[in-house]
């Protein structure tokens, strides 16, 4: 078995659209090593959420490959929704719902894919929730909550999946500088004292 450090390989990734009329990523190889933060940097249509998309299998890509954990992504035997829980996503608009806490936000995923009890599940969300300094927030609704608030909350839902990675795609985009700053550093501290991986356009 090799003991590698790199979480994630991208090899000659190469994906079209519209029948290889649009080549939005064109020989495209990366590697990212485990605890790293990796800021994705281009102008609009570089192929940038491509990228992104195709690390957490939402497109397939036209040629190239994606190793996860030296796991080829292509292999018939992957997991999609397991690998998806290894590679939580933030996106621009917060994924929350509206007629749910806080807490139920975060609870509901672990409790119904990952069959932890809700008593273990809500141990875990307030212990994020402390991480991200929204404790105080649990039984609030996310219309309550300023947008840095809201995609703090999302990030806590997606972590509560342990993942091994996250990525975000824009995550701080719909933000106003102090929601950005907010959330930027919540993410720059789990990556300090958990190591977790992150990428990020
Ligand atoms: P970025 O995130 O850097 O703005 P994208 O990855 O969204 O760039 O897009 C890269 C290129 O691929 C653009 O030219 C875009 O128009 C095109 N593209 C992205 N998604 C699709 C799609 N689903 N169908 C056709 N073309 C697409």
């Amino acid at each position: 078995m090799e003991t590698s450090n790199k979480l994630i390989s991208v090899q000659h990734l190469v994906k079209e659209y519209n029948h290889g009329t649009v080549k939005a990523l064109n020989d495209c190889s990366i590697d990212i090593a485990r605890g790293e933060v990796v800021a994705i940097i281009g102008p609009s249509g570089s192929g940038k959420s491509t990228l992104l998309r195709s690390l957490n299998l939402l497109e397939q890509p036209t040629s190239g490959e994606i190793l996860f954990d030296g796991v080829n992504l292509a292999d018939k035997s992957v997991d999609i929704n397991l690998h998806r829980q290894k590679m939580g996503m933030v996106f621009q608009h917060f994924n929350l719902f509206p007629h749910k806490t806080v807490l139920q936000n975060i609870t509901m995923a672990p409790v119904t894919l990952k069959k932890k009890t809700p008593e273990q599940a809500q141990q875990q969300a307030e212990e994020l929730l402390e991480r991200i300094g929204l404790a105080d927030k649990a039984n609030e609704y996310p219309n309550m909550l300023s947008g840095g608030q809201k995609q703090r909350i999302a990030i806590a839902g997606v972590l509560a999946m342990r993942p091994q990675c996250i990525v975000l795609d824009e995550a701080t985009a719909m933000l106003d500088p102090i929601g950005r700053r907010e959330v930027l550093a919540a993410v720059e501290k789990l990556n300090r004292e958990q190591g977790i991986t992150v990428v990020l356009i």
